[in-house]
């Protein structure tokens, strides 16, 4: 990858998405005095209410008038979701800006099943997963593999709303429609009966330069399949520490990324981690860096695709947790709510400005940090209690 032109750091860092890790990237952005503009489809997104310029892509990513608008601005365009096709990103490098991560990087990750036949082929230990081409392979699949199994959409997944569980005496036609098919494809993944699940995030940046964060604990909630809580760091023998971070390297460097990414992985009864899956982003169990960090996913994601010296992804203290804020699908809180939250000591409420609720949905977050899990775990719990979204 070539070296950042000075012109890049004078002109306003493109992102496509408006969501809150859009938002968050800003906020690290505007402190190093670098403008944003974002990509998204409506205007006064969560990210688009803080940058400094917003093109509205009213025909979808693929609107060529708002493609060549931002290409104007943005000489360095990144992404804050995986849900913009490869083919718009070429599109963009076409009209002469440099996308990071790049749209091959992009192509791979994006298809679950492209990223796992990537990661299996460089090595890393992944579950066992087979391609689907009918409904009708499921049973012989489910005898090679076991049963249950996870039956995945190889695009466009998010928060779990891509999986679906298999059993004998589930319907593979009826499932498999559930999740899209036959415009949809899909593939299928061992279930794993994992103890625990951790994430690292890497950051990589134009010269290769790969650093880590700590691993982390994550914690999803069992009946919508997001995560709530994000412990950091997770409490592992420093050796499975060590291969993790590892393994969470070489992914990365296995897809070619540049910039921050999540790397999702199951921990084993046995202390063997395989990887779930890549987001080529930051990441939701990466929020807590922001104040647990001595600098964020989001700054070093900013360094990252500007050509910048990566910053220390060390803790600033012992321990750090984040609670997610899940949608209730109510009312927005009140004042009372937000004056019982941050009541409590050294918590840091982050409110994503969603315009309205929906159950599951992540509408903010909130962290503490302290010297043991256990204080900073009960700190930010007890905030993220009296606050209903
Ligand atoms: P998404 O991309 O929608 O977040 P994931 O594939 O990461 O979906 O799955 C969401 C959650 O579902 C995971 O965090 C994990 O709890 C569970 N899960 C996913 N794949 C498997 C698997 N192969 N075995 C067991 N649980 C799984």
């Amino acid at each position: 990858m070539t070296a950042a032109k000075s012109n890049e750091l004078a002109a306003p860092l493109g992102i496509l998405g408006g969501g809150q890790l859009g938002r968050m990237t800003i906020q690290a952005a505007s402190t190093l005095g670098i403008d944003v503009v974002v990509g998204d489809f409506k205007p006064r997104s969560p990210a688009g209410r803080l940058a400094q310029g917003e093109v509205i892509f009213t025909g979808g990513w693929d609107d060529n008038e708002a493609i060549t608008e931002i290409a104007r601005s943005a000489p360095v365009i990144t992404l804050e979701n995986e849900f913009v096709d490869a083919c718009v990103l070429e599109k963009l490098e076409g009209a002469g800006s440099t996308v990071l991560p790049t749209p091959d990087c992009v192509r791979t990750v994006q298809d679950k099943l492209k990223q796992k036949t990537a990661m299996q082929s460089a090595g890393i230990p992944v579950p066992e997963f087979r391609k689907v081409e009918h409904p009708d392979d499921l049973a012989m699949i489910g005898d090679e593999l076991g049963w249950p199994f996870v039956l995945k959409a190889r695009r466009d997944g998010y928060d779990g709303y891509g999986n679906r569980k298999l059993d004998h005496g589930s319907d593979p036609a009826s499932t498999c429609e559930e999740l899209g098919w036959p415009e949809r494809e899909l593939f299928v993944e061992q279930f794993v009966p994992f103890e625990r699940e951790l994430a690292v995030i890497v950051v990589r940046g134009r010269d290769g330069e790969t650093i880590n964060y700590p691993v982390v604990e994550t914690q999803q909630d069992p009946e919508l399949h997001i995560c709530r809580v994000v412990i950091a760091p997770a409490d592992i023998p420093a050796t499975v520490a060590e291969q993790a971070e590892a393994i969470a390297r070489q992914a990365v460097e296995s897809v070619g990324g540049t910039g921050t990414f999540g790397v999702e992985m199951f921990l084993l009864q046995d202390g063997q981690v395989l990887v779930n899956e890549l987001a080529p982003r930051p990441h939701n169990s990466g929020h807590y860096t922001i104040e647990g960090c001595v600098t964020s996913q989001f700054e070093n994601h900013v360094r990252a695709v500007l050509g910048l010296p990566l910053g220390d992804p060390s803790l600033r203290e012992g321990a750090a947790v984040m609670v997610n804020l899940l949608g209730y699908g109510g009312e927005m809180p009140g004042k009372d709510q937000f004056d019982s939250a941050l009541s409590v000591p050294g918590v840091h409420l982050h409110n994503y400005g969603k315009d309205q609720s929906r159950y599951g949905r992540k509408m903010g977050h909130i962290t503490a940090c302290g010297s043991s899990t256990e204080d900073a775990l009960d700190r930010a719990q007890r905030a993220a209690d009296q606050i209903r979204m």
